[in-house]
């Protein structure tokens, strides 16, 4: 027994305690993210609400630092997803990770996760009952996970965590509002393979959310 512990018993027993009940903690109980992350990854993986569950290889939770300020979310996982159970691993992801490392970042540092866990077959669009039976996944990740900014990549995912009919055209590069934590749509990586010239809006999305996030580093 530490001497710490010792000395916490004395004072205890001089507060007129006489026995201990060990269910009940003086100290913060609340259970670390880690462990919730892990606790909902386990109810996730074995989610069967939609028609995805049939044709998946795998759920694709989430990756990152359930700690984190920053968490970004795409859509809905493609084949390489799929077969890694990694959100955003391919061509679109790679191009994800290069505007996080523009950020002075890396993936461990942000969170990352989509809309919808499980691929649509052949990558098409999601549809309105599986973004319904999805959505109280990542709205639970958000609420585990606290981060002080979410960045949205493209329509569905803004659309289906907001529930709301944005235009991204109207919306992209304007601070919303989801709980509190102040979210920032952009368009999507695989949006930016076929077309380039739109990075340099993203990247003034990417530096008002570096802002953003040093402001709050302050207080
Ligand atoms: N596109 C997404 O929206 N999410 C992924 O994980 C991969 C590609």
């Amino acid at each position: 027994m530490t001497e710490d512990l010792l000395r916490e018993l004395d004072l205890l027993r001089e507060f007129g305690f006489t026995h201990l009940d060990i269910h009940e903690s003086t100290t913060d109980n609340r259970q670390p993210t880690t462990d919730l992350l892990g606790e909902l990854q386990r109810i996730v993986s074995a989610c069967e609400k939609c028609r995805l569950s049939k044709s998946r290889t795998q759920v694709v939770y989430g990756v990152g630092n359930p700690n984190a300020d920053l968490m970004f979310i795409g859509e809905a996982p493609g084949r390489d997803e799929d077969l890694q159970g990694e959100p955003f691993v391919g061509r679109a992801g790679q191009l994800l990770t290069d505007i996080i490392k523009a950020m002075k970042m890396t993936r461990d540092d942000v969170y990352i996760a989509n809309v919808i866990k499980c691929r649509p077959p052949e990558n098409r669009n999601p549809e309105q009952d599986e973004l319904d039976a999805c959505r109280p996944h990542i709205r639970r990740q958000i609420e585990i996970i606290q981060p002080r900014v979410i960045v949205t990549l493209g329509r569905f995912a803004l659309q289906s965590l907001t529930e709301k009919a944005y235009a991204i055209s109207d919306v992209r590069g304007k601070w919303l509002d989801h709980d509190g934590i102040k979210v920032m749509p952009t368009y999507h990586p695989a949006y930016l393979l076929r077309n380039p010239s739109a990075k340099k809006e993203v990247w003034a999305d990417m530096k008002k959310v570096l802002v953003e996030l040093e402001r709050g580093s302050d207080v």
